[in-house]
């Protein structure tokens, strides 16, 4: 199954960490994209950060001038949904919530041609489910991107029951020529690496309500002698507590309440606090 064409519309919905991310490379790999953000200011900014990045892969030797300047003339604005009529792929990086998401693709069902797919970065909330209400289902599957999206090679590509498996193959396809990995899964709760990472979150929150040690000895630990790229806690504190949070309760609550997937008192409070890590300054580190 082809990739899309290069030079295709990619709207890319939500722009924070992730959303800006995933700009960045369908940008750089030459797709025109279309970026659309409920919070004020949020898009502008997106696109600004990331011309700075361009900038920095320039300087490095990583990127040529003209092909930033051609990137980054690729990214768009757009203040309504109605203008993303015109995408082949729309890519949902918003807020982790059923409800929410469900309302965008069914408003984005209404504004999108037939033959265009709707993606969901979602990390943990069933594909199936995110789908069941659109009129036609099979056009919808994961397009699981990790973070910080331009560093991280893989990408899920999740399908619900009713996706159309030529979907799955062109998101597949896309991500491939976007100098990804994909990987086919099925979509289950967390499916591969947020299903696998859940002890990981969790024994180290336990750890730490124990007293056991400091956050930054377990992460030391961890990432110096346990081989992890990072540990548990600078890893939720780059994630976003708010998102690693909601993503634990939508596992726990997938599985039926199995205390197995128990969400975090500690984590609660740190999202309680507006303790989001990185992306508001403070999480279990300090930033800024
Ligand atoms: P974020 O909080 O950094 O950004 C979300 C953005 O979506 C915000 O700018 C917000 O204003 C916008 N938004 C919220 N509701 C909207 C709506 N209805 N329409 C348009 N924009 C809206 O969150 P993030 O970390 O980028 O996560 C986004 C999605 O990606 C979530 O589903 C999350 O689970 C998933 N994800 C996150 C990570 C991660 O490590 N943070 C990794 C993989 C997947």
């Amino acid at each position: 199954m082809a990739a899309l064409e290069q030079g295709s519309i990619v709207a890319v919905i939500g722009s924070g960490a992730m959303g800006a991310g995933i700009a960045q490379v369908a940008a750089a790999s030459g797709y025109r994209v279309k970026l659309f953000d409920t919070r004020p200011g949020a898009v502008d900014k997106a696109i600004a950060d990331i011309g700075k990045v361009y900038a920095t892969l320039v300087e490095k030797g990583r990127m040529s001038g003209d092909a930033a300047v051609a990137a980054h003339a690729r990214l768009q604005s757009v203040a309504t949904l109605k203008e993303v009529d015109d995408a082949a792929l729309v890519i949902e990086a918003i807020v982790e919530n059923l409800d929410v998401k469900r309302m965008l693709f069914a408003d984005l069902e209404n504004v999108v041609g037939d033959d265009c797919i709707l993606a969901t970065n979602t990390s943990s909330i069933s594909v199936t489910a995110i789908a069941a209400p659109l009129r036609r289902p099979q056009r919808l599957v994961g397009m699981h991107f990790f973070n910080p999206v331009p560093l991280m090679a893989l990408v899920e590509v999740i399908s619900g029951l009713a996706t159309d498996p030529a979907v799955a193959d062109t998101v597949y396809a896309t991500a491939s020529a976007w100098g990804k990995n994909p990987v086919h899964a099925k979509s289950t709760p967390g499916f591969i690496v947020n299903r696998v990472a859940r002890p990981f979150y969790a024994e180290g929150l336990r750890l730490l309500q124990e007293q056991a040690a400091s956050a930054a000895t377990l992460d030391a630990v961890m990432r110096d002698c346990g081989g992890f790229r990072m540990g548990p806690f600078e890893l939720m504190d780059l994630i976003g507590h708010d998102v690693n949070f909601s993503v634990t309760q939508s596992v726990f609550n997938a599985y039926f309440g199995d205390p197995r997937f128990t969400p975090s008192v500690l984590q609660q409070e740190m999202v309680n606090a507006g303790f989001f890590g990185r992306k508001s300054g403070r999480g279990f580190y300090q930033y800024g």
